[in-house]
């Protein structure tokens, strides 16, 4: 009984060594997620309009926010905190915001000795857009989307005539 165990054991295990391997050597190499992967905010202040949508939508009350109206009467965003503690990275503050102020990246490293360190700001959150951020990807997309639908456009107006 003991030998056919054994044998049943050392099976499984050389028909594991010989598939294809999909761990990764992290942190040396990283994982390529999907574009509507949900991770840690980019934040972009001069976008935001302090319409408080994403903190009132927000089903955790993370975030919390600030602005003051300026001369010529438009909000401007002072502060800007999330509290990573409670963030379920449910993607409801992004679905809301229409400037696309606030969005999700393909960050995920959160790791702290401390809470107080799962508080960010404005500055992190900014910082977080800079290095991980996929607004201006977006925009890209959205401007070669537009330039595409225009030339479909024009090419089927040249049919026509
Ligand atoms: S992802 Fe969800 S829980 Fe996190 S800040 Fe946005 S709305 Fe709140
Ligand atoms: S929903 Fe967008 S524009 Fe409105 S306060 Fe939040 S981040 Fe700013």
């Amino acid at each position: 009984m003991l030998g056919t165990g054994l044998f049943k054991g050392l099976a499984v295990t050389f028909g594991q060594m010989t598939k294809k391997k999909i761990t990764l050597q992290y942190p040396e190499e990283r994982p390529d997620f999907g574009d509507r992967f949900r991770g840690i905010h980019e934040f972009i202040p001069e976008l935001c309009i302090v319409c408080h949508q994403c903190a009132r939508i927000c089903p955790t009350s993370c975030i919390s926010l600030s602005g003051t109206r300026g001369d010529d009467k438009k909000l401007r965003i002072d502060t800007y905190d999330i509290n990573f503690e409670i963030c379920i990275l449910c993607d409801l503050c992004t679905e809301v915001c229409p400037t696309e102020a606030i969005r999700m990246t393909d960050q995920f490293e959160l790791a702290a000795y401390s809470r107080d360190d799962l508080y960010k700001d404005m500055n992190w959150l900014y910082e977080n857009h800079k290095q991980h951020g996929s607004y201006d990807q977006l925009q890209a997309a959205k401007r070669q989307a537009q330039r595409d639908q225009a030339a479909a456009v024009s090419a089927n107006k040249g049919d026509e005539s």
